[in-house]
């Protein structure tokens, strides 16, 4: 069979929703995705590692990256630079392999542009009460931090009609198994399947 190239998904939301566990749980069931290391000015949490759940960098090292043109995308986000680095996604895609991009909707509007082919998933909390228990049970941002992006959640969200799909992530394993059935769905189409069965549709076609 024919390699394709993998393809291109955003998973947008507002923080808290789960977009980090939903693509962490996608990523442990499924050898061929991987999600893109983002450059990001903000400091770690507990936990966080550099170049495991983010590239932790200066705003002097960020902004020397915007002027070497090596971002696909970058944006402000809560007070902080996060950007994708070109070589984050690239050499993936050409590898046949399906990059996750979990980037908010700045990005994803940037990327529509660049990449018209990307599909876009908008993930939506339960409840705006569940949102916040969410935050405040992840435990890892200050109460003034949670604040903030409780503030911020309804302009995140405002932006969902900007995306192909949208998931309510009450059940996690049934919004897990809904992000996988457009994973799926999008190496059915007719033009990855041109090309992975090229020699099929030769033989059938002669
Ligand atoms: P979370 O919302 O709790 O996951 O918090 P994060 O600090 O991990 O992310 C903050 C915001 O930055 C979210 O809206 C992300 O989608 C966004 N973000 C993270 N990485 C990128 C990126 O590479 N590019 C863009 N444009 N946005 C990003
Ligand atoms: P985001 O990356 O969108 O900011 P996280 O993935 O960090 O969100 O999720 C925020 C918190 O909510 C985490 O503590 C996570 O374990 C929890 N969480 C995620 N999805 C669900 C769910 N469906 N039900 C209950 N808790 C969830
Ligand atoms: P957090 O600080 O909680 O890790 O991320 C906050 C927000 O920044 C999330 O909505 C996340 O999707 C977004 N974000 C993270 N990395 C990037 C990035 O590289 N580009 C863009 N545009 N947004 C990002």
């Amino acid at each position: 069979m024919a390699q394709t190239r993998g393809n291109l998904f955003i998973l947008s939301a507002p923080s808290g929703a789960g977009k980090s566990s939903l693509i962490g749980a996608l990523l442990k069931k499924h050898s061929d995705m991987k999600v893109s290391v983002s450059h990001t000015t903000r400091s770690p949490r507990p936990g966080e590692e550099n170049g495991v759940h983010y590239h932790f960098v200066s705003v002097d090292e960020f902004k020397a990256l915007i002027e070497k043109n090596d971002f696909f995308e970058w944006a402000q986000v809560f007070d902080n630079y996060y950007g994708t680095s070109k070589q984050a996604i690239e050499s993936q895609l050409d590898a046949g392999i399906d990059v996750f991009l979990d980037i908010d909707w700045q990005g994803a509007q940037q990327v529509r542009k660049i990449m018209p082919s990307v599909q876009t998933i908008f993930i939506l909390p339960p409840s705006k009460a569940e949102l916040e228990q969410r935050l405040n049970n992840r435990g890892q941002d200050s109460a003034d931090v949670i604040a903030s992006r409780m503030a911020k959640a309804q302009s995140e969200t405002s932006h969902f009609n900007e995306y192909d799909f949208v998931i309510v992530n009450d059940d996690f394993d049934t919004a897990l198994g809904d992000i996988e059935t457009i994973v799926m769905a999008q190496r059915l189409t007719l033009s990855a399947q041109e090309v992975r069965n090229k020699k099929l549709l030769n033989d059938l076609l002669k």
